[in-house]
């Protein structure tokens, strides 16, 4: 079997999540808050009159009439997917192929690589600063230079927590040639979009998710929005039937329910401030500013941080194969008595 492997598939190291089962989940960018648990009854209902021996509408008509509202433009400016992840899949499978290049900032999520590596495509990683600031120039330079397809951009990233402005973004736009793909899935903590220059640029394609703010990580619903015409493109990659009917119906009703996840990203923000204000009044650690529902951890003291962890059960993502992020670790924002155990385990170490 092993020599029937295409090349680009050989040298693959599979995404890995946290496999353990942790008391205090904050490895995942998760959201603490569950809306199954508030919504029960109306859930249990909606489950009820599926026809679950149909095949799901292959156009997740409903659900994106409900994603156009929530953005502020048109059904045909959205497509979905089975997560952002599968998004991010259709866009490299439309325009990368064998020999392409695709240019991103690093560190950043993982999956862009993973996905532009399958396609064949190359992957142009450009550092980001010291202070984790992506640098546009470099970005712009080297998309020109190797005629990239695509350029990812993660904002606000993810695991670093730093964010892009609106000027910078439309600038790489302005003096590039290739699709911008921004991905906001932490959005909603950030409150900043490019959702509203669709229509002016048609290589600007913006992706969210419902697994983090709205808290619907297991549903697998992300949306990617754009001008009619890149929509149109990227359907004819999509595979049909992607979204299941549970998934478009739990979508449509967190939706319908925004006022609901308006509290929790409210709370999460909070928390975050509470976190970081904790977390930087220690001295042996750099805990960096953030615009997600996360924060990136930098210490000497890491693997010390890590091994307390573990043994409280804390879930963290720590990054071993990553040498821009030696020594960091990623803590997602939980509830304050998930945070106070997280920091309470931290000073016991650089206390
Ligand atoms: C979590 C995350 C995603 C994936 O979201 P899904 O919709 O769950 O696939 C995409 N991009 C970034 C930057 C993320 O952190």
């Amino acid at each position: 079997m092993k020599n029937l492997i295409k090349d680009s598939v050989r040298s693959i190291v599979p995404y890995s999540p946290n496999k353990n089962s942790y008391k205090i989940r904050l490895d995942a960018n998760e959201n603490p808050f569950n809306m199954l648990a508030e919504m029960h009854d109306e859930i249990v209902g909606v489950i009820g009159e599926m026809e679950m021996n149909r095949y799901p509408d292959t156009d997740s008509f409903c659900l994106r009439q409900d994603l156009a509202k929530y953005v502020g433009l048109k059904q045909e400016n959205i497509i979905c997917g089975n997560g952002s992840d599968e998004i991010i899949q259709v866009i490299i499978q439309t325009f990368v192929d064998k020999g392409d290049f695709v240019v991103t900032h690093v560190p950043t999520f993982s999956m862009y690589n993973i996905f532009t590596k399958i396609a064949g495509g190359e992957m142009i990683e450009v550092p980001s600063e010291e202070d984790f600031t992506v640098d546009v120039e470099k970005i712009i330079d080297t998309a020109n230079q190797s005629k990239a397809k695509v350029i990812f951009l993660c904002n606000p990233n993810n695991p670093t927590g730093t964010t892009m402005s609106s000027k910078d973004i439309l600038e790489v736009l302005q003096r590039t040639e290739s699709m911008v793909v921004v991905d906001e899935a932490y959005y909603e903590f950030f409150g900043e979009t490019m959702v509203s220059y669709v229509n002016d640029w048609d290589r600007l394609i913006v992706l969210r998710t419902l697994s983090k703010a709205f808290g619907l990580a297991d549903i697998r619903l992300g949306y990617g929005v754009a001008g009619e015409d890149t929509i149109e493109i990227l359907n004819r990659v999509r595979p049909p039937y992607n979204l299941s009917t549970f998934s478009q119906a739990m979508g449509s009703l967190a939706l319908r329910n925004v006022d609901r996840v308006e509290n929790y990203i409210q709370s999460i923000k909070a928390e975050r401030i509470y976190m970081l204000n904790a977390l930087q009044e220690e001295k042996e650690i750099i805990a960096f500013p953030s615009e997600g529902n996360f924060v990136l951890v930098k210490s000497d003291k890491l693997k010390e941080i890590a091994d307390s962890c573990y043994e409280k059960e804390i879930g963290t993502r720590i990054f071993r194969n990553d040498s821009m992020l030696q020594n960091c670790m990623r803590i997602s924002i939980g509830t304050r008595s998930e945070n106070d155990c997280m920091i309470e385990t931290i000073r016991k170490v650089v206390g």
